[in-house]
């Protein structure tokens, strides 16, 4: 759609970052301009208007950078899942694996409620292993994720199959190769 492409039109591709080889996708364009940051609300907020969701979730770092706005327009609470080390009260972590080594993710054990509709935000979805992480918080704390959702999908790197294989959907606005 036009809407999606427009969204799409204002990522940035940075080569070789963080490492040589790697083709960094920014978002920081898509949020700098007003009309794109609206646009990429205005999509997922229609996507969810009739979820009837408890919460919006949004993954450390740049998933805290969407999620609360539109949860805020949704008229829902926002939950933050963090990088390990960062959340003060009683958490819950889960580990996953990366190309070289492992991340843990946590969250509050008093995040959310059992029965809880969540949706988790993202910027990117790659291999999918921290949507899966998020997830696997969410459903311990008893809550039912409804769906991912990404602004950009790399679906050479099979994440969103991953997840959906899962048994989560997956939403996302944009891929790139
Ligand atoms: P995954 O866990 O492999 O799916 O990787 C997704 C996570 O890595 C997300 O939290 C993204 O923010 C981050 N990420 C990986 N590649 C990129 C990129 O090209 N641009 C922005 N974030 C990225």
């Amino acid at each position: 759609s036009d809407a999606r492409d427009y969204v799409r039109s204002l990522v940035r591709t940075v080569p070789d970052w963080p490492e040589p080889g790697v083709q960094f996708r920014d978002i920081t364009p898509v949020l700098k301009s007003a009309r794109g940051l609206r646009t990429l609300v205005d999509i997922f907020v229609d996507r969810y208007f009739d979820a009837r969701l408890d919460y919006v979730a949004g993954l450390d770092a740049r998933g805290f950078l969407i999620g609360p706005i539109v949860a805020y327009e949704l008229n829902v609470g926002f939950v933050p899942i963090r990088k390990a080390g960062k959340l003060p009260w009683k958490t819950v972590h889960e580990s996953y694996d990366l190309e070289y080594g492992s991340a843990t993710v946590e969250i509050h054990a008093d995040a959310c409620d059992a029965g809880d509709r969540i949706v988790l935000i993202d910027d990117l979805i790659a291999t999918g292993g921290t949507m899966l992480a998020g997830k696997a918080l969410l459903e311990r704390l008893g809550a039912k994720v409804i769906e991912a959702a990404a602004l950009i999908d790399l679906p050479d790197l099979g994440g969103a199959q991953r997840l959906r294989a899962s048994g989560l959907p997956v939403f996302t606005i944009c891929e790139f190769e």
